[in-house]
């Protein structure tokens, strides 16, 4: 099911939209060797609560989780290091230097969801992590500049296949793109491979959150020991990038840019 945003919606979508941008953008100021994850968390609790906003994440639960055993989940962000693709848990691990580690954010304002990821160098990088880094953005941004009214969901998959693919790296599949709205995981998951014009239609006001984690090594995936932690199979290093993004009568809007 896709549900379509009102101009009004959208408007709300917007404000939790620039809560998210702005966490982000101060995770690119402080992060440095030495910082802890959950001083991260902490930092973009005070700045949701400063902002009016609900984290999306703390207390999340998807459906199936519980089954699995799985607490719901402790954290405002997602702090996943090297190897750990998604939903890692802030913990009182320090940042060292030669670390990426992927900050992942969602919060609501006035019951609308946004929801954004950057994968952020520690210091001096290897190249292979400076590369794995810039590819993963480009895949965000190739896939953002399809997300337009009269392409099909499979344009975007394709997109982010073809860079990541194209540069030798591999695209998680075991994780999705998703619809995105009055609920953090909105309507529809979207892979982030897939044929170009396959798939439903995109029209105006479908909103999605864009996220591709691409792999140096295998595309598998594994869940560590918390129940919440995804990394890769074979250790290698992960990238991941994510923006809320509207689709319009023109040009893709992102309501997470800062
Ligand atoms: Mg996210
Ligand atoms: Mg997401």
């Amino acid at each position: 099911m896709i549900v379509l945003k009102t101009p009004t919606e959208l408007a709300t979508m917007r404000r939790a939209g620039r809560i998210v941008a702005e966490i982000l953008e101060t995770f690119g100021r402080v992060v440095k060797p030495g910082i802890t994850l959950i001083e991260l968390d902490k930092i973009a609790e005070d700045i949701i609560a400063s902002r009016d906003g609900v984290s999306s994440f703390k207390n999340y639960l998807p459906d199936g989780a519980r089954e699995h055993g799985a607490p719901p989940f402790p954290g405002t962000i997602c702090s996943s290091v090297n190897d750990e693709i998604v939903h890692g848990i802030p913990t009182s691990r320090k940042l060292k230097e030669g670390d990426i580690v992927k900050l992942d954010v969602g919060a609501s304002y006035n019951g609308y969801h946004a929801d954004s990821a950057i994968t952020l160098p520690v210091g001096k990088v290897s190249r292979q992590a400076t590369e794995l880094m810039r590819v993963t953005q480009l895949c965000l941004e190739e896939s953002i500049k399809v997300a337009r009214a009269g392409n099909r969901f499979g344009d975007i998959g394709a997109a982010i296949q073809r860079v990541a693919e194209g540069a030798g790296f591999s695209v998680v599949q075991e994780y999705s793109s998703h619809g995105v709205g009055r609920k953090l995981h909105e309507g529809f998951s979207l892979l982030n491979t897939g044929t170009a014009d396959m798939g439903m239609l995109l029209r105006p006001g479908l909103t999605v959150a864009i996220e591709p984690m691409i792999n140096v090594g295998t595309y598998l995936t594994k869940i560590k020991n918390d129940l919440w932690t995804v990394s890769t199979k074979d250790g290698k290093l992960s990238a991941h990038f994510e923006h809320t993004v509207a689709v319009t009568d023109g040009d893709p809007e992102v309501l997470t840019r800062f």
